[in-house]
């Protein structure tokens, strides 16, 4: 095993921390309780269910970044009384979203046990190198990664908008073992998602390493992946038995 890949948000990077500190700032700095006539906590959770739709329609192609971008919050408005094609609504929208990206991407929260595993995988250089596989906006990925500062850890960074395709896509993990010059099992994929990371790095022939930290099932008639933890601690122990 040479080329360790990790997922960024969710795996390293604690995205719904992040984001939910975000939000509640937002929240209050765009007066959002008296617009919408509702609680923080209501808003949020309408919010969450919307932009998970919306990603899974970007990964599927059916919308543009911009359009996920803007309608995650104008679909959440909408949902609160606003028009959500009213051009106050729009602009109002295009602000939050540049208002989330710049300080969203300023939260520095991590994963439980990241830090500990990256200074330890550090000192193990002669055995692995290090990659980010992400799906995140480049705008965004990068800066995160350097604010929280876990970017000098890596020696690769491979980026869906880099690269053309997103995960699960296969073409995303050709272009990664292209890039490394590197065959499937000379790689091991450390990911929170199974659709995304998992499936996609099975399809493949990568190893796997599902990091499970909310203890969900597999989805229904899908194969087990090589290996699962649930917090990253336990990585150590599988890099050890390989
Ligand atoms: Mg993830």
């Amino acid at each position: 095993m040479r080329h360790l890949l990790f997922d960024l948000d969710r795996t390293l990077w604690d995205f719904d921390g992040n984001a939910y500190r975000t939000y509640q700032a937002m929240f209050d700095a765009f007066g959002l309780a008296s617009l919408c006539h509702v609680d923080f906590e209501t808003f949020h959770e309408r919010y969450r269910v919307i932009n998970d739709a919306l990603w899974d329609a970007y990964r599927n192609g059916t919308v543009t970044k911009e359009m996920v971008a803007i309608r995650r919050f104008s679909l959440t408005l909408a949902d609160f009384g606003c028009d959500a094609n009213a051009p106050d609504i729009i602009r109002l929208s295009r602000k939050l979203s540049d208002y989330y990206v710049v300080e969203g991407t300023r939260q520095t929260g991590l994963m439980p046990g990241t830090l500990p595993l990256l200074e330890s995988l550090d000192m193990q250089r002669d055995r692995f190198s290090l990659a980010v596989i992400t799906n995140g906006f480049s705008e965004a990925q990068y800066p995160k990664m350097k604010t929280a500062g876990i970017d000098k850890y890596f020696d690769h960074f491979f980026l869906s908008e880099d690269i053309g395709y997103m995960k699960p896509d296969r073409r995303f993990f050709e272009a990664v073992l292209r890039r490394l010059h590197a065959q499937p099992d000379e790689c091991l994929v450390v990911g929170d998602d199974y659709k995304v990371d998992i499936a996609g790095a099975m399809a493949v022939g990568i190893p796997q390493v599902w990091y499970n930290y909310g203890s969900v099932s597999i989805p229904a008639g899908s194969q087990q992946p090589s290996f699962t933890i649930n917090h990253l601690a336990q990585l150590q122990s599988v890099l050890n038995s390989l």
